[in-house]
């Protein structure tokens, strides 16, 4: 049974993944996710179906257009490979349970590597991306409060009810992101505060605090490794948008690293 479900979440990871890429494509340039069907973006061809399957298409055609030879960008097969190695992961991770909780917490990664992406390749986090996350923050703290618990974020520090630890996360996301806006004067966006709220939401307080120091010791080594690569990344130097997103993955599959951490001491 567990086999064949570690299959069958192989298989959905790579599909969905194969959603997600045109969500990454289209979202920012206001492209519908339905109309046109998919085509290859140099020649325009329509792409059967044999050039979607996820991974095997990519593999067989050697990353080129079957019609014109274009390349497909590397991030299709990453994707797909990636969320297809990260479903069956989360199953293993959660003692391969199946439960509400196992599907929240594959949307969550879901939606941060989406954001991840977009902001990687455009600079951009899109409103309409981050506020109906934000409404479907509350209403899961509303209506699965324990799925808090399950992703061991009860936090033994605190015992406020999960929807007063999202409030406060939320709040205290957005406060800091702000402060940090103000004092680096256009080094980081007001998408960036918008993305930190929305962590403060989905993790809670106090685990946020450990969200966003993750996100600026990644934040600082990826500024660095592209400063020594003198690579520039458009007008912002630091990405912050994507350490916020891996920093809320992380927090989210290892909510227990700071305490883990503080143990050492
Ligand atoms: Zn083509």
């Amino acid at each position: 049974m567990e086999v064949l479900l570690i299959v069958v979440f192989t298989i959905l990871g790579m599909a969905i993944a194969s959603f997600l890429n045109v969500c990454i494509d289209r979202l920012p340039r206001n492209q519908s996710l339905l109309f046109p069907p998919s085509h290859c973006p140099a020649c325009e061809h329509r792409l059967a179906p044999k050039d979607l399957i996820p991974v095997f298409s990519y593999l067989r055609l050697r990353g080129r257009c079957r019609y014109c030879r274009a390349p497909i960008p590397r991030r299709l097969l990453g994707m797909e490979i990636g969320i297809g190695a990260l479903f069956p992961l989360l199953y293993w991770h959660y003692d391969y349970q199946l439960s509400a909780e196992l599907g929240i917490i594959a949307y969550y990664c879901c939606l941060f590597i989406v954001i991840f992406a977009i902001d990687w390749e455009h600079g951009l986090i899109l409103n309409k991306i981050t506020y109906p996350a934000m409404i479907a923050a509350v209403l899961i703290r509303v209506f699965r409060p324990e799925s808090v618990d399950i992703f061991q974020m009860g936090n033994s520090l605190v015992s406020f009810p999960p929807i007063a630890q999202a409030a406060i996360g939320g709040a205290v996301g957005f406060g800091i992101a702000l402060l940090v806006v103000v004092l680096s004067r256009g080094g980081m966006g007001f998408g960036d505060v918008k993305l930190a709220a929305l962590m403060g939401l989905v993790i809670g307080f106090p685990l946020i605090f450990f969200s966003l120091i993750l996100a600026a010791i990644l934040g600082g080594i990826v500024a660095v490794i592209l400063l020594l690569r003198k690579k520039k990344r458009g007008k912002e130097a630091i990405p912050f948008g994507p350490a916020l997103a891996v920093a809320a993955i992380v927090t989210l599959i290892w909510p227990n690293i700071p305490g883990w951490y503080l143990g050492l001491f």
